[in-house]
């Protein structure tokens, strides 16, 4: 399949009647699959309606039939064309974080979607991306659109058009190239159907954000505990991981240097995974640097580069610094520690 990649700017004020979105949004129309920029990640979309366009999201991904979808929308009145039964504090939450990085499960209306999409689960997991290329083009094709993440299933999400492309490219039917994503990790889920509201995913938006405007969130316990199955199906799959197996350190950068210098001297080239304020803390093959300790949004947005990057370099094996785990932390080190596939070592 010929691949079309389109390079639109963020801020043409005109999005809706530009006519890369206007192509894009007819071939969604017409069932085929586009990837296009969101705030959080680049996402892979399809007319949430359609089985057949829905079909094709797994197909190019290679994703598990069992991993239901997100499902984007432009205003919030789309929501009540595809949920029920909506708890009183969810308009809290849409009134606060729509558009942006929280998505909402709820209990799905009857025949609103295709089965394909939640994977035949009662609920259905929605959410309003705070990017204009996004918004713009799901009004334009006024469709929802079913969207994970626009990678391969198992790697890094793409957070540049360049990360689609190379896993993508020839698999689905155009791109579109907004630039960089913000804020790097995909969105918070949180499962709106029990009377406490729990954290499914950890993502863009943060437990204490959630708890400052409707109190009480839970997180599901079984993301941090061996061998319990989450309760998104998706937490579940190896995700986010280099080539070379990663291992997380918590400890000091002088501890983190004796186990690269072991492993030099076993003769394998070794990679760290280290930040701005500790770099030079460091003499591995290669050292990448993803952001800043004392700015934590600035490493959600380039992990998924630098784990990707990673692949680029000729490392045996890699350690990554580990990260405090509350606020945005929180996140980091859920996609960190799956990506290592919980390999740890403890100072
Ligand atoms: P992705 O779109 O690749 O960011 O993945 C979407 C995430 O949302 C996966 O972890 C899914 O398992 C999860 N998800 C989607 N729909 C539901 C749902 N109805 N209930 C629970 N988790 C869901
Ligand atoms: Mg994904």
């Amino acid at each position: 399949m010929d691949t079309k990649i389109w390079v639109v700017n963020n801020f043409d004020e005109q999005l809706e009647s530009n006519p890369q979105i206007i192509e894009a949004a007819k071939l969604l129309s017409n069932n085929e699959v586009v990837a296009f920029p969101t705030e959080t990640v680049y996402g892979l979309g399809a007319n949430a309606s359609s089985d057949e366009a829905v079909a094709k999201i797994f197909e190019a991904k290679g994703r598990p039939s069992d991993n239901p979808l997100i499902v984007h929308i432009a205003h919030s009145e789309q929501l009540t064309n595809i949920a029920v039964d909506i708890p009183e504090f969810v308009d809290v939450l849409i009134k606060e974080f729509w558009p942006g990085p929280l998505t909402l499960v709820l209990k799905k209306k009857n025949g609103a979607v295709g089965e394909k999409v939640t994977a035949g689960l009662e609920t259905i997991a929605v959410r309003m991306p705070d990017h204009p290329i996004a918004l713009a083009l799901i009004k334009v094709a006024n469709l929802p659109l079913a969207a994970p993440s626009a990678n391969l299933s198992g790697k890094p999400s793409p957070t540049v058009a360049k990360h689609v492309i190379t896993d993508l490219n020839g698999r689905i039917s155009a791109i579109i190239d907004g630039g960089s994503t913000g804020v790097g990790l995909e969105s918070t889920v949180l499962d709106c159907t029990a009377d406490i509201p729990v954290i499914l995913r950890p993502g863009g938006v943060t437990k204490e954000q959630l708890e400052a405007v409707i109190g009480q969130v839970s997180i599901d316990h079984s993301l941090f505990e061996e061998g319990q199955a989450p309760k998104s199906p998706g937490m579940k799959y190896t995700h986010y991981a280099p080539k070379s197996p990663l291992t997380v350190v918590f400890g000091s950068p002088q501890f983190l240097q004796r186990l690269v210098d072991k492993q030099k001297m076993a003769g394998l080239r070794v990679g760290v995974l280290a930040t701005e304020e500790t770099k030079d803390s460091y003499q591995a093959d290669t050292t990448l640097v993803c952001g800043l300790r004392a700015d934590l949004p600035s490493v959600a947005s380039q992990l998924y580069d630098v784990l990707r990057t990673f692949d680029e370099k000729s490392v045996d094996i890699i350690y990554s610094e580990s990260f405090p785990q509350d606020g945005v932390g929180q996140a980091i080190m859920n996609r960190l520690l799956k990506a290592a596939g919980n390999e740890v070592i403890h100072e």
